[in-house]
């Protein structure tokens, strides 16, 4: 079985049924279970079972968009090398790739079904108390491991090319830094803010910054990132979480990953019309940096090399990754309202006054957070985000 084909249920089972050795006698039932916006994830499980196995796919195009929009599949080779080599650094928060084929772009993945997708936690008004934290260690271990402060030179520059995704963060580099600061034709503008899209397109001295951004995000190869950490890419239960979903990843700058995942947790505020649920995403923002910033320090002062563990120098480093978050997350914000893929928590909003108002909180924020980037430290950023917030 390793000629491609667009797998259905009876392909997914039969190719869980030989990557994970389970015997002819089983009976196995698989149902094609992927929100995802790009590739086909199934669920098999034996006849009476409600967990079991994942099988994901990749489709040689984009799948929401369709054959017009044509994609590598090897995307799912290096989805499954990251999620693996993510897996050795942080096992704990790592979903664990089980086999992987290239020649069919599937892979076998742990199942995950009692866990649910952060982002609909977050919709339906679910608080995961300890998930901030725990990701800010996934992303201190997994940064860590894939940096100059663990590798040695030639090491960490073999891996900036075996991890090499041209292709994949080609179409970041668009739909991050490029369409959503000009009129594009793949940008999503709802005709309520079109006038402030059209301030924003106007935005000098705000292009310079995204510009400076998008440069870092090539240039800056500081560790393996995951490359797509929104809330949708994480999975919670109860003391638990699981990421998911690297297609996205390569090397480039730590402050992107922690940028996206804050812009995300930043969105959810803006959709919230209550200033209590407003109030504790900023906490979990706190959370989420302060346990990754603990963690980071940690790790980088027992490195070998006395220069980079040099307490002193790690708290400077710390601190361009901050700024350099800040500006992702503001890159992040404003993408998710103007580019081609929006998130739940606003586009959901039913009242349409109120989803202006959480549109345009976005905008504004976004802009604050990629201008200020070199003034804000976290202990301000209630203040702000709560000011950008415009009048009905
Ligand atoms: P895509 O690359 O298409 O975005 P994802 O990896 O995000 O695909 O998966 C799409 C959805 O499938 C997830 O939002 C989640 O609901 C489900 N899913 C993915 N992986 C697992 C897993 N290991 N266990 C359970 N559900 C999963
Ligand atoms: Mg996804």
């Amino acid at each position: 079985m390793s000629q491609y084909r667009i797998f259905n249920s009876e392909d997914a089972i039969a190719y869980a049924r030989e990557a994970a050795q389970l015997g002819p006698d089983m009976i196995l039932q698989g149902a094609e279970i992927g929100d995802g916006n790009l590739n086909q994830v199934f669920r098999v499980c034996q006849l009476g079972e409600a967990t079991g196995w994942i099988v994901k796919q990749a489709l040689p195009y984009i799948r929401c968009i369709g054959e017009s929009w044509p994609l590598t599949r090897d995307r799912a080779r290096i989805e499954a090398e990251i999620l693996l080599q993510h897996g050795q650094s942080c096992p704990e928060f790592t979903v664990a790739v089980l086999h992987q084929d290239a020649s069919l772009s599937a892979m076998l993945l742990e199942d995950l079904s009692e866990l649910q997708v952060w982002r609909q936690a977050l919709l339906n008004g679910q608080h995961f108390a300890d998930a901030p934290v725990q990701l800010g260690k996934y992303l201190a271990q997994v940064h860590f491991h894939s940096s100059d402060f663990c590798l040695d030179y030639q090491a960490q520059r073999a891996a900036q090319t075996q991890f090499a995704n041209p292709k994949l963060m080609s179409i970041s580099e668009a739909v991050y830094f490029v369409d959503p600061f000009c009129d594009h034709e793949r940008n999503n503008v709802a005709p309520g803010i079109r006038n402030d899209a059209e301030r924003l397109w106007a935005d000098q001295p705000l292009k310079i910054r995204v510009a400076k951004l998008k440069h870092d995000f090539r240039c800056k190869g500081q560790a393996l990132l995951h490359g797509d950490l929104h809330t949708g890419s994480v999975m919670v239960a109860a003391g638990k979480l699981k990421v998911i979903d690297a297609e996205f990843g390569g090397y480039g700058p730590m402050g992107f990953d922690v940028g996206v995942l804050i812009a995300n947790l930043l969105l959810n505020l803006c959709s919230q019309p209550s200033s209590s649920a407003q109030r504790q995403r900023i906490k979990d923002v706190q959370a989420f940096w302060q346990s990754f910033n603990r963690q980071f320090l940690l790790l980088a002062s027992q490195t070998a090399d006395p220069a980079l563990a040099e307490p002193s120098y790690i708290a400077a480093f710390l601190r361009q990754v901050w700024q350099d978050a800040l500006g992702y997350a503001g890159c992040e914000m404003i993408r998710r309202t103007l580019g081609v893929a929006h998130v739940a928590d606003i586009d959901n909003i039913a009242d349409a006054d109120q989803k202006i108002v959480s549109q345009r909180h976005a905008l504004a924020l976004g802009r604050t957070l990629i201008m200020h980037a070199d003034q804000l430290n976290d202990a301000q950023l209630e203040k702000i985000a709560l000011a950008c917030r415009p009048q009905c």
